[in-house]
């Protein structure tokens, strides 16, 4: 291949995701994979793409909702569409939303929220207001930002647990946002067009972590994946996945721990001297027709 597309996905699903716009819909999907199939060779994120041939694409997933399962899963194997699912495994099967889609859960209710809210703990102490839903968004925006880049997961549970009592809601996550449970996930690995590949434990940027942080996040998803499916895993995409979001040791980590080739969110597209670990990705639209090849069009004018 010269060049391939490799497009990021996160969800199919019928509900909208107003809060981090992470959803295309079954329909707008469909349409995408029956696009992609007619006009390119679609290569798994896997397979060797330095051979010679035509322009390419490749379909990755990030994170590793339920909706993949049940959205996306039928319609990949409808059009003999192979796909990559990148899944962080400290949530498969917990019942509970990603830490990201909990914060908005709780933020984003119809109800009468109290005045404002504060989080403490022997280290932080910070209070928002929480009246109207824009001083909400804020407090989204500040506590997405906080638990992305504090990788201290026990201390972010609490923070989490005083954000619920707060609000005065439990543990359960909404259906529609659940991450997939094991059943789920060893469903997508057993279709002949879906790789399994790791995205971490705990979905907190790897780059701000220092080397025995990696070490765990990297090994213990790679070793979690590998025992539940009994196969080797050999694939990995970094979370948030900008050049901050990885180093040099998370290459290497990787590296040790089997994982031949890796994807960032770098935007830009896949070339014959793109290093193996850091393949560029284009994060899809919630786009059909005409929009969605508009798109593609676009995407091939990138660097
Ligand atoms: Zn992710």
């Amino acid at each position: 291949m010269e060049r391939v597309l490799c497009l990021l996905y996160h969800r199919v699903n019928p509900e909208p995701d107003p809060v981090y716009h992470l959803t295309v819909t079954p329909q707008n999907f469909e349409e995408q994979m029956g696009y992609l199939k007619d006009h390119y060779p679609i290569l798994r994120f896997e397979e060797d793409w330095t051979k010679p041939g035509e322009d390419g694409v490749a379909i990755t997933f990030d994170d590793g909702y339920a909706d993949n399962y049940k959205y996306a899963l039928p319609i990949l194997e409808k059009y003999r569409v192979p796909a990559t699912i990148f899944v962080s495994t400290g949530y498969v099967g917990g019942g509970q939303e990603y830490w990201w889609d909990e914060i908005a859960r709780v933020l984003t209710r119809e109800m009468a929220y109290p005045d404002r809210f504060e989080l403490k703990d022997s280290l932080y102490q910070y209070t928002w207001k929480t009246q109207s839903p824009e001083e909400r968004r804020e407090v989204i925006r500040s506590l997405h930002w906080l638990l992305k880049m504090d990788a201290d997961v026990e201390r972010a549970n609490l923070w989490l647990e005083q954000l619920r009592t707060w609000a005065g809601l439990g543990r359960e996550g909404r259906e529609e946002n659940l991450p997939m449970d094991l059943e789920q996930l060893r469903g997508l690995s057993r279709s002949e067009y879906i790789t399994i590949g790791a995205h971490t434990v705990n979905h907190r940027s790897l780059g701000a972590q220092g080397r025995q942080g990696q070490e765990y996040e990297i090994g213990a998803s790679v070793r979690f994946l590998e025992k539940r499916l009994e196969r080797k895993i050999e694939t990995f995409s970094y979370p948030f996945g900008s050049a901050v979001h990885f180093d040099q040791n998370t290459l290497e980590i990787c590296a040790g721990n089997g994982i031949v080739k890796a994807a960032t969110t770098v935007k830009g597209l896949w070339r014959k001297d793109t290093e193996p670990y850091q393949v560029p990705r284009v994060e899809a639209q919630d786009k059909g027709g005409k929009e969605f090849e508009r798109f593609i069009e676009e995407c091939w004018r990138l660097v």
